[in-house]
């Protein structure tokens, strides 16, 4: 992906995040969490610019915020993954943190007939499953 192409000039704090969001092997990851890599990395990037570059990012469509909710009175958890232009939902460990992405055909049809009978067309949408680890002992 390339900065000039969505109108921001090249900086090197936008593009060692930008760097960093590509490279990494989690997709979904919270301002202070780009911020600590950045930093480890030898990146001394400020967290104001992290939050700052991000937002910019957000604005010009390369990178998609998201704010999951755990729920249970803890904060809401901002969290930042390159838009790669594909559809998908998440789901949430409210334990762990842990974000996973799925699509499933059957519920975007639902989703599309719902909309549909109440006179609408899908804009957008966004679901999250907020779960949490399987109980293996209820299991039978
Ligand atoms: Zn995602």
């Amino acid at each position: 992906m390339e900065l000039r192409k969505v109108g921001l000039k090249v900086t090197h704090p936008r593009l060692q995040i930008l760097r960093l969001l590509e490279q990494t092997d989690r997709k979904h990851l919270t301002a202070d969490e780009i911020y600590r890599l950045l930093n480890e990395q030898g990146d001394e990037i400020g967290l104001a610019t992290v939050y700052r570059v991000l937002s910019q990012f957000e604005q010009a469509c390369l990178v998609r915020k998201h704010m999951f909710d755990p729920g249970s009175g803890r904060a809401l958890q901002a969290c930042y993954e390159l838009h790669d232009g594909e559809h998908h939902d998440h789901m949430v460990c409210v334990e762990t943190g842990d974000v996973v992405e799925f699509v499933d055909p059957e519920i975007e049809e639902r989703l599309h007939q719902i909309a549909k009978r109440h006179g609408f067309q899908i804009a957008e949408h966004s679901l999250v499953i907020y779960v949490k680890p399987r109980d293996r002992r209820a299991e039978g």
